[in-house]
């Protein structure tokens, strides 16, 4: 049916190493892909690049970059320069933590689906590996799934969307490995939460320690690049 291949979804990619894994998937699941970043105001915005590198090599049919500048909310060292980035393991919802920021970007890209007609939105959001991020919780994605059919005119006039997380139980290692199958280039990703401009890695953030872990665990040669 050519039903199959018209289906599309918004997929929020922000260039790091699981959103970019997200949208490979997505594709491969024969969605025609609408990839969505945000620029937050967040430190790291290399990755801004690195999202419109990868929807581009992922075929995405289109990629957008919102402006929603978060440093005027603060409250978090993605998007405070006065908090530091943790080099260390804390306890308890680390301070990386940005606030409500999944909430927003779920509500920004289930307004984007329902502009072109989709009812399917992806994220990267993972239950395993995650930091404590309550936003990244399955609880979560469900309450916001029952939230978008409410929403939403689409929902009103029956259409159903559905919040898809791929990666929602699979460990780092095993999100490396989906990616790598499905022949993405993680070179071009940029996990790390205090990227220099080239985009390398600190290696001593959560990020880029999870990260790194990831490769080690799946045996795969980590291309990542470091500046520390
Ligand atoms: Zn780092």
């Amino acid at each position: 049916m050519s039903q199959v291949s018209e289906k599309r979804a918004v997929v929020l990619v922000s260039g790091g190493l699981d959103s970019s894994t997200v949208l490979a998937m997505a594709k491969e699941q024969g969605y025609r892909c609408y990839a969505l970043s945000f620029d937050y105001g967040q430190r790291h915005k290399v990755e801004l690049q690195a999202a419109d590198r990868i929807a581009q090599q992922m075929g995405a049919i289109e990629h957008k970059t919102v402006p929603i500048d978060l440093r005027e909310i603060g409250g978090s060292a993605l998007t405070d320069s006065t908090i530091d980035v943790p080099e260390e393991m804390v306890s308890g919802i680390p301070v990386t933590y940005v606030p409500a920021r999944n909430l927003l970007f779920l509500s920004l890209a289930l307004g984007w689906a329902e502009v072109i007609g989709a009812y399917d939105l992806f994220i990267g959001v993972n239950a395993v590996d995650y930091s404590g991020y309550p936003d990244c919780r399955p609880e979560f994605i469900e309450s916001f799934e029952k939230t978008a059919n409410l929403a939403t005119k689409a929902g009103v006039e029956g259409g159903v969307f559905a919040v898809h997380t791929p990666l929602i139980s699979l460990s780092k290692a095993e999100i490396i490995q989906q990616g790598v199958r499905l022949g993405l280039d993680y070179s071009m990703t940029v996990s790390c939460y205090q990227a220099d401009q080239q985009g390398r890695g600190c290696g001593v953030c959560d990020s880029c320690r999870l990260r790194r872990s990831g490769f080690e665990d799946a045996k795969i040669s980590d291309p990542t690049r470091y500046f520390g």
